[in-house]
């Protein structure tokens, strides 16, 4: 089986995206790689934090990599927390980060919101990049267990539920970063060595 290392070390993102690339390609972890450093991340957008990520493992491991880096857009937050979704209130506990959003949002009309996620793919030593969209509506309050970080606010674009209310499968069907994983073997499916 065709072997590519997920350059994350978020385990529901890596179940996310191993249940999204299915059983043609075996995803290695960090670990595997042998990579147990923090790998740096202080791009001001996600194109460069994705692709400081993967080139990382490839400078360091030569191996193929892809990294996606992701985060919530917020219209009447000026975009953020964009890029620091991982970390908004200075702290990378996720309840912090979204009870956050929601109290800055408070009074706010205008609950237009994104995900967004870059996914940057080394291969051979060539990079390419794959995006994915979800538009959606910041919620007054939390809904729903499953999922992580800023899934219980977030309700996709002709939903009246929240990312967290969707059963895995479901926000799977939908998501930024199934959207961007399926442009990612699209591309793959059309590479000859893969
Ligand atoms: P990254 O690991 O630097 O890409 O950080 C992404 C951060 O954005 C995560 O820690 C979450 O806070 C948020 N995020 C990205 N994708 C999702 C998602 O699918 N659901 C909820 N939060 C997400």
């Amino acid at each position: 089986m065709k072997s590519l290392v997920f350059a994350t070390n978020n385990k529901h993102k890596l179940e996310e995206v191993q249940a999204l690339m299915g059983s043609k390609f075996h995803l290695k972890t960090l670990e595997e790689a042998g990579c147990f450093e923090d790998i740096p991340e202080t791009g001001t957008t996600f194109e460069e934090n994705a692709s400081q990520k993967s080139r990382y493992i490839f400078d360091h491991f030569k191996l193929d990599c892809f990294s996606d880096d992701s985060g919530l857009e917020v219209d009447a937050l000026n975009g953020e927390p964009g890029v620091y979704s991982a970390r908004y209130s200075g702290s990378r506990d996720p309840e912090t980060n979204l009870q956050l959003v929601l109290d800055n949002m408070k009074g706010k009309s205008n609950r237009q919101a994104r995900f967004i996620c870059v996914i940057s793919l080394i291969l051979d030593g060539n990079e390419y990049l794959f995006e994915g969209r979800a538009e959606g509506r910041i919620t007054a309050d939390r809904s729903g267990n499953a999922g992580f970080g800023y899934d219980p606010i977030f309700q996709p674009e002709g939903y009246n539920i929240t990312y967290a209310d969707m059963s895995g499968e479901e926000k799977n069907q939908i998501s930024h970063r199934a959207q961007a994983i399926q442009k990612l073997t699209d591309f793959l499916d059309g590479y000859n060595e893969y």
